[in-house]
């Protein structure tokens, strides 16, 4: 299977085809994990399709929190996000940045309007299939969840569904090896050792991690004891980057990172975002400079788009942030 996938990403092959070898496969023996994985990747095939050359568009998006649904977050909001390029959104505390993450990620579903993919509606895709084509990396979330085991028998199947669905969603390390955090999600034999050692080189976390005491092996800590804010973030990335899913959503760190590790984190995400439908709750300057495309929030809607350039000589909202915001951003 890990063979097929292989095949399949250097010569885009078509989803017939893919087809044909699973028919002609499938009477050799039982599915191993990896094979189940692949033959659910062949039935998202269209959607991952859609997803790695199709546009997002939110098209007159409302939108109210089910727990306060007289308080309207999103107000008639457009936005579109091209194939392959990154959008940052910025905005006031409590504008609503952080909840638009939350409808592209399908945590909710907008109360009016639509959010199409290609041109279709997200509704009509599964949401397991949707999470497999977006990968979020979002440091608000980002904690050891130690307690993951415990109450995956504790809770109620409903509560715990929900749970394990989000948490496989979001970045969430948990008590396990710095290996195991990275491959999170994806099967064991779908995954290989050289795959990981990779997406963490790529992503900035191969030398600390070879400099802990068991490098891939040694368990993540307590709360995440053992590694720094960067280094988590770091390990994220990595996941993002095994993940390889064709769109990102990027709720940045808001918390100071020390020069070294800042650069770091940077660089990752740079490689990260490169050829990916990214959307970025943007705190750094350089993301925000650097995105093809800027959508200031505000009272639930876009007020100003545009690139960093325009934005300022329209000396708009947008501007009179950054030079609020500059010191915090640098
Ligand atoms: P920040 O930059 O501070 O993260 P934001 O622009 O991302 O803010 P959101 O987190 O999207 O803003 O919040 C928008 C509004 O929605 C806030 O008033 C917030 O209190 C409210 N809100 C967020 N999550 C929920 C929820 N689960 N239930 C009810 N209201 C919520």
């Amino acid at each position: 299977a890990y063979a097929l996938e292989k095949d399949l990403k250097r010569t885009r092959i078509s989803d017939k085809n893919l087809e044909s070898l699973f028919v002609n496969g499938s009477n050799a023996k039982m599915l191993t994990r990896g094979e189940r994985y692949m033959s659910s990747l062949k039935s998202t095939g269209n959607m991952r399709a859609l997803a790695e050359s199709g546009d997002i568009y939110l098209e007159d998006v409302y939108f109210s929190y089910p727990l306060r649904p007289d308080v309207q977050i999103l107000q008639g909001l457009d936005l579109s996000l091209k194939c392959g390029t990154v959008t940052a959104l910025v905005g006031p505390s409590g504008a609503g940045k952080s909840t638009v993450v939350q409808l592209l990620a399908r945590f909710y579903e907008p109360t009016k309007g639509r959010i199409t993919v290609g041109g279709e509606d997200l509704r009509s895709f599964d949401k397991s299939e949707w999470a497999r084509v977006v990968s979020i990396v979002n440091q608000v979330s980002l904690y050891i969840c130690s307690d993951y085991i415990l109450f995956k028998f504790l809770l109620g199947t409903t509560l715990r569904n929900a749970l394990v669905n989000k948490l496989a969603q979001e970045p969430v390390l948990f008590s396990v090896s710095v290996g195991e955090n990275i491959a999170y999600g994806l099967p064991d034999d779908y995954v290989s050792k050289d795959d990981i050692i990779k997406a963490a080189k790529a992503a900035n976390a191969h030398e600390f991690i070879i400099s802990l005491p068991q490098g891939y092996d040694t368990l993540v800590g307590e709360r995440g004891g053992l590694l720094s804010g960067g280094q988590r973030q770091r390990v994220a990335i990595a996941r993002a980057l095994l993940k390889n899913a064709p769109i990102l959503i990027l709720d940045e760190a808001t918390s100071a990172l020390d020069t070294v590790s800042e650069r770091l984190v940077q660089n990752a995400l740079n490689r990260l975002m490169k050829g990916r439908t990214t959307l970025v709750i943007a705190h750094r300057l350089s993301t925000v400079q650097n995105a093809d495309q800027i959508a200031l929030f505000s009272d639930g809607k876009i007020s100003e788009l545009g690139t960093h350039i325009e934005l300022l000589e329209k000396k708009g909202g947008y501007a009179s942030l950054v030079c609020t915001q500059r010191l915090a951003f640098e």
